[in-house]
């Protein structure tokens, strides 16, 4: 069997789906690596480094494609809608693609690689069991994402985040106001902690606030009623219009307050809830500032845009959209260990190559969206009607 690694080429991307030490696991199964030359130059890791591994450099995407059973790629066409459909000419029948690829975002991509005849695993729909949690790029990227959220509100701040007392006074520490307490929000808090900020935190599941506090930050409790607000597969539900609207009534009192707000709220598929509304943002002090990390999906804040720098009324609202490849070394390295967990789950004990027998494995069954020339996941052929 032979596995590929290309070179990502989304704008901006600088992670590779795999790298030279994940290739000391992948050794339990009869597995030639293949690396398109420069991979994982961007992320720290130069083709030497895959070469003493013992991959095999190979000079191009298309020599990658052309001899691999199984193509790595942190983004597949789903994700990656433009520079991704050079793919679509190089992907062969039956070869077996996995990474990233946006499937609830952009199913109609999955349908053009069916057509193609790719087996295509959409790690985004990872479920969030046990078993699974060491495979799942979701929560690995966003603790990425979290972490740099704050640093870069940490260094666009007119203040600094701790507390000092020095000879020419004390300075107050700056407050930091989290929206969304998952794995990014959490991270989020734990860093803010860290460099020394006042940190609130809320969360829509109320199982959030123990989880909040634990990091020393405070839990806001707005008392209202959110019950069942996580769906079976434990992902938060949309909650209607009427309870948003309560929701940014009560924020905004705390918005106004912060020097830094991060949102985090995001449900997979929907467009994002509208969390803070442009009156909370115009409470804000001037200096202020917002990283809305929902932006892509329509965002958690009102003035907010994806990828742009929006200054209001001078409080700075950012909404960035790939922070894991800012930090593309360690973001990369939880990314291949995912996919190099996925990849020996799909090798049955005592044999070495791969099986896919979604009737005997959740995982495999909640992640394989391609086969055989079809959409084979109910979710996204609902969704493409
Ligand atoms: P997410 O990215 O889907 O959402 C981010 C957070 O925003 C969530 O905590 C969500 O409750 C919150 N949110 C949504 N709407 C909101 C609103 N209107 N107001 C305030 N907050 C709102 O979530 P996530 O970060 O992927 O994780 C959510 C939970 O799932 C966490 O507790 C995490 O530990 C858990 N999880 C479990 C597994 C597993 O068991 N394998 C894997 C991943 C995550």
């Amino acid at each position: 069997m032979i596995i590929a690694v290309v070179r990502e080429n989304f704008p901006g991307e600088k992670r590779v789906a795999l790298i030279p030490a994940s290739l000391v696991p992948l050794r339990k199964i009869d597995a030639e690596i293949v690396v398109e030359t420069g991979a994982g130059v961007a992320a720290g890791f130069p083709d030497a480094d895959y070469e003493a591994a013992g991959a095999k450099i190979v000079p191009s995407r298309a020599d990658a494609f052309a001899q691999a059973d199984v193509v790595l790629q942190v983004r597949s066409l789903g994700s990656n809608p433009v520079a991704g459909r050079v793919d679509l000419d190089l992907v062969k029948p039956g070869q077996i693609l996995i990474g990233g690829c946006d499937p609830l975002g952009n199913p109609a991509a999955i349908q053009e690689m069916a057509a193609k005849g790719a087996t295509q695993f959409a790690l985004e729909l990872i479920p969030r069991i046990t078993r699974a949690q060491s495979m799942d790029i979701l929560s690995s990227q966003a603790t990425i994402t979290g972490y740099r959220a704050v640093l870069i509100a940490a260094t666009e701040l007119h203040k600094i985040f701790p507390l000092m007392m020095t000879a020419a006074g004390t300075l107050s520490p700056a407050k930091v106001f989290v929206i969304g307490a998952g794995v990014a929000g959490l991270q989020a808090i734990a860093t803010a902690k860290r460099l020394g900020a006042v940190v609130l935190g809320y969360d829509v599941r109320k199982e959030a606030q123990e989880q909040i506090e634990s990091l020393g930050a405070k839990a806001v409790d707005f008392q209202l009623e959110s019950g069942g607000a996580q769906d079976k597969g434990g992902y938060a539900k949309d909650l209607g219009e009427e309870f948003y609207k309560k929701q940014r009534e009560f924020m905004a009192n705390t918005v106004r307050e912060c020097d830094v707000v991060i949102t985090t709220a995001a449900i997979p598929g929907k467009k994002s809830p509208l969390l803070v509304n442009t009156a909370a943002v115009n409470g804000m002090r001037p200096g202020s500032i917002v990283v809305d990390l929902a932006a892509e999906r329509g965002g958690n804040v009102e003035p907010s845009e994806a990828d742009v720098r929006v200054d209001h009324n001078g409080v700075l609202i950012l909404g960035p959209t790939n922070l894991p490849a800012e930090v593309p070394q360690h973001a990369s390295q939880m990314f291949s260990g995912n996919i190099t967990k996925f990849l020996l789950n799909l090798v049955k004990k005592g044999e070495k190559e791969l099986t896919i027998d979604p009737e005997k494995d959740e995982i495999v069954a909640g992640t394989l969206v391609a086969r055989g020339g079809d959409v084979v996941s109910n979710r996204i052929r609902e969704m493409l009607g």
